[in-house]
């Protein structure tokens, strides 16, 4: 009886515990426009070419005996307002997950380029893909999709993710099919300089 009653008491510490930090998170990422500065929200002018490669790069010397990362990318140079580090977490988990959630000897493609004054980067794997009555929750914090199995991990990789693209005025979407793969695409706005007419 006792032991019952204290196992109900452990139960309900461990929810409340989870409520508060669902709230922590959720306060750490909902940072308004007006916060951006004084939370460190840090943008220059970064091209998003040799900085993406450089990503993949570390990638591509970590994971080479288990994953072919490939890099693709048909400009010259994309210029965007970027804070590194903040972009840097987002693209790091689309990335790793892309690896973690596909077998061994696994292709991953990282794409990046131009539509008119929009970069666009795309991370494509062929792994265990995204149960449908998964997606709908899968940039919440905390919520890991039911095939996971004993893939370690925390669930909050992308709900950061999103934050962080979306500080930079981007968007984040995702198209999967379970057991087949998933493909991540990522949208930026680029600074465009207006050409002056002579
Ligand atoms: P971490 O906090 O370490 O990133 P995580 O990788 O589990 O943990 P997220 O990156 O937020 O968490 O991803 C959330 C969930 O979305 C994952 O647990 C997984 O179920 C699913 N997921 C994300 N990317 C992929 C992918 N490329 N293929 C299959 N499932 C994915
Ligand atoms: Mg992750």
């Amino acid at each position: 009886r006792e032991r019952e009653e204290e196992k109900i008491q452990y139960l309900d510490n461990i929810n409340i515990q989870v409520d508060h930090l669902n709230e922590m998170v959720s306060d750490v990422m909902t940072l308004s426009k007006s916060e951006r500065t004084e939370q460190g929200f840090d943008p220059e002018r970064v091209d998003l070419i040799t900085y993406c490669r450089d990503i993949v790069e570390t990638f591509q010397i970590n994971h080479y005996h288990t994953h072919d990362i490939q890099f693709d990318c048909p400009d010259k140079i994309l210029i965007a307002e970027v804070d590194r580090k903040l972009l840097r977490r987002a693209l790091t988990n689309l990335i790793g997950n892309a690896i973690k959630y596909s077998p061994e000897g696994g292709v991953v493609a990282f794409k990046l380029w131009r539509d008119g004054s929009v970069a666009f980067v795309q991370v494509i794997d062929s792994g265990i893909g995204i149960p449908e009555k998964d997606a709908q929750y899968l940039f919440n914090a905390f919520h890991r999709a039911s095939n996971v199995n004993n893939l370690p991990g925390t669930g909050l990789g992308l709900a950061i993710a999103k934050q962080a693209v979306e500080l930079h005025d981007g968007h984040i979407n995702f198209v999967s099919v379970a057991d087949r793969g998933t493909t991540f695409t990522i949208e930026l706005p680029l600074v465009v300089e207006l050409k002056r007419e002579i």
